[in-house]
C-alpha cells in the first residue's frame, strides 16, 4: 500500500488513474505509441480531447455557452491572462481573501487599474468577507475571487451573485484548488480558471472556462497563445497543448464518474473534511483559526499549540505513512489537503495519528 499524500500540490492522483497509465505507456490502445509521442493533431490523441472535454464538460455540467480551453501557465499565468484578456485596461475589483487572490490583484495592476473592493487580510485571512460589505468600483471591467484559498484554507460555499449586488460585471473565479469536488453555479460565473495539479491531474494543464460572450475584449497587447478567442477557435490547439496532461487529466475525469459522479464525491469530500475539522476542534493540542462557516474542504490548515513540536509531529507522520503535512512557509504550521483523490482511510489514518500523538505528550 502506498503511504498516504497530504500534499497541497501537485497532489495525489487516484491509484487506478496511475496504474492505467503505467499500463498504457508504451501502446495507447494498440496504436504502437505511448500517448507523450502522438501529433497533438492525429486522431488518437483526438480521440483523447475530445473525449476529455465531453467527460469534463458532463462532471461539472457546463453550459453550452461556456468555452472549455485547455491552456497552459497555471494559475499564475491566469493572473495576467485573464486582465489582459477582460480588463480593456480599464478597472478590475478584486476580493483579497488570502495569498492566492492578493497575488491576483497585485499582477493585474500591470495591465489594468486594480481596485481591492475588500480584504480580509486585518484578520489573517480567517473569514471570507460577506459580498454586501464589499467596496465595488463604479463599473469594474470583471470582480475577482479565488473561491478557495489554498493557503489559508479559507472556501466560499457559494458564489458571490453580483447582479443581486447591483452590478453586472462578469465574475472571475481562481477555483485552482476546489475544481471539481463540488458544483459550479455557472449562472453566476463569467470566467473559471484553475491550475491542474491540486484536484485535475498532473502540473502544465491550466483549465479555462469562459462564457462565449467574453471571447472578444482583448488587448491588443495580449500574446496569440493566450488569447481566449484565438484558443477557443482552435480547439486549444492554437499551439500544442500539454498533451499528457490532458490525457491523464481525462482518465481523472473518467474515474471521477466512476465514483458516482461530483455529487458523489462532494458528499464523499464533506464526509472527509468534518471528521478531519470535528478532530482538530475537540483537541487541545491542534487548532484551526478559520471561521466554521468558510472552512475549506480541500486544504485544511492547522497549528500545534506548543509549536516545538512541530518537528515531532512531522516525523512521526512520516513514520506511519503520512506525508506532505507541513504547512506553507507563509503561514507555518501544519495543512492537511485533501483532494478527490484522497480516500476516507487517509483521513481516518491521520486524524487517528493526530490522536495518538496528542495523547503521547499529554
Ligand atoms: C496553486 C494555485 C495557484 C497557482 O498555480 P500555478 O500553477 O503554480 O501557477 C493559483 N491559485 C490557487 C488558488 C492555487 O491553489
Amino acid at each position: 500500500m502506498r503511504p498516504y499524500n497530504f500534499s497541497a500540490g501537485p497532489a495525489v492522483m487516484p491509484d487506478e488513474v496511475l496504474s492505467q497509465a503505467a499500463s498504457e505507456m508504451l501502446d495507447w490502445h494498440g496504436s504502437g505509441m505511448g500517448v507523450m509521442e502522438m501529433s497533438h493533431r492525429g486522431k488518437e490523441f483526438g480521440t483523447i480531447y475530445a473525449q476529455a472535454q465531453a467527460d469534463l464538460r458532463e462532471l461539472l455540467a457546463v453550459p453550452a455557452h461556456f468555452k472549455l480551453l485547455f491552456m497552459q501557465g497555471g494559475g499564475l499565468a491566469e493572473n495576467a491572462i485573464v486582465p489582459l484578456n477582460l480588463s480593456r485596461g480599464e478597472t478590475a475589483d478584486f476580493v483579497v481573501t488570502g495569498s492566492w487572490s492578493q497575488k491576483s490583484c497585485v499582477e493585474a495592476a500591470r495591465y489594468c487599474t486594480a481596485h481591492e473592493a475588500a480584504s480580509t487580510k486585518a484578520s489573517g485571512h480567517t473569514a471570507l468577507a460577506a459580498p454586501a460589505t464589499w467596496q465595488l468600483s463604479a463599473k469594474p471591467a470583471y470582480v475577482h475571487i479565488c473561491s478557495n484559498e489554498t493557503i489559508n484554507g479559507v472556501e466560499y460555499h457559494s458564489l458571490p451573485d453580483l447582479k443581486a449586488l447591483g452590478c453586472d460585471a462578469p465574475l472571475v473565479v481562481d477555483f485552482s484548488s476546489h475544481v471539481a469536488s463540488r458544483p459550479v453555479d455557472w449562472s453566476r460565473v463569467g470566467v473559471a480558471f484553475g491550475g491542474a495539479q491540486k484536484n485535475l491531474g498532473p502540473a502544465g494543464l491550466t483549465l479555462v472556462v469562459v462564457r462565449e460572450d467574453l471571447l472578444d475584449r482583448a488587448l491588443p497587447i495580449c500574446p496569440s497563445a493566450f488569447n481566449y478567442r484565438t484558443v477557443a477557435d482552435n480547439e486549444s490547439m492554437y499551439n500544442t497543448p500539454p498533451t499528457y496532461s490532458i490525457y491523464i487529466a481525462g482518465l481523472v475525469f473518467q474515474w471521477l464518474k466512476a465514483q458516482g459522479g461530483i455529487a458523489a464525491v462532494e458528499a464523499r469530500n464533506i464526509a472527509k473534511a468534518n471528521l478531519l475539522y470535528e478532530a482538530i476542534d475537540s483537541s487541545f493540542l491542534y487548532v484551526n483559526r478559520v471561521a466554521k462557516d468558510c472552512r475549506s474542504r480541500m486544504n485544511v490548515p492547522f497549528y500545534l499549540r506548543d509549536e516545538s513540536l512541530n518537528d515531532a509531529f512531522l516525523n512521526g507522520a512520516r513514520d506511519r505513512g503520512l506525508l506532505q503535512l507541513k504547512g506553507h512557509k507563509s503561514v507555518g504550521g501544519m495543512r492537511a489537503s485533501i483532494y478527490n483523490a484522497m480516500p476516507l482511510d487517509g483521513v481516518q489514518a491521520l486524524v487517528a495519528y493526530m490522536k495518538d500523538f496528542e495523547t503521547q505528550r499529554g
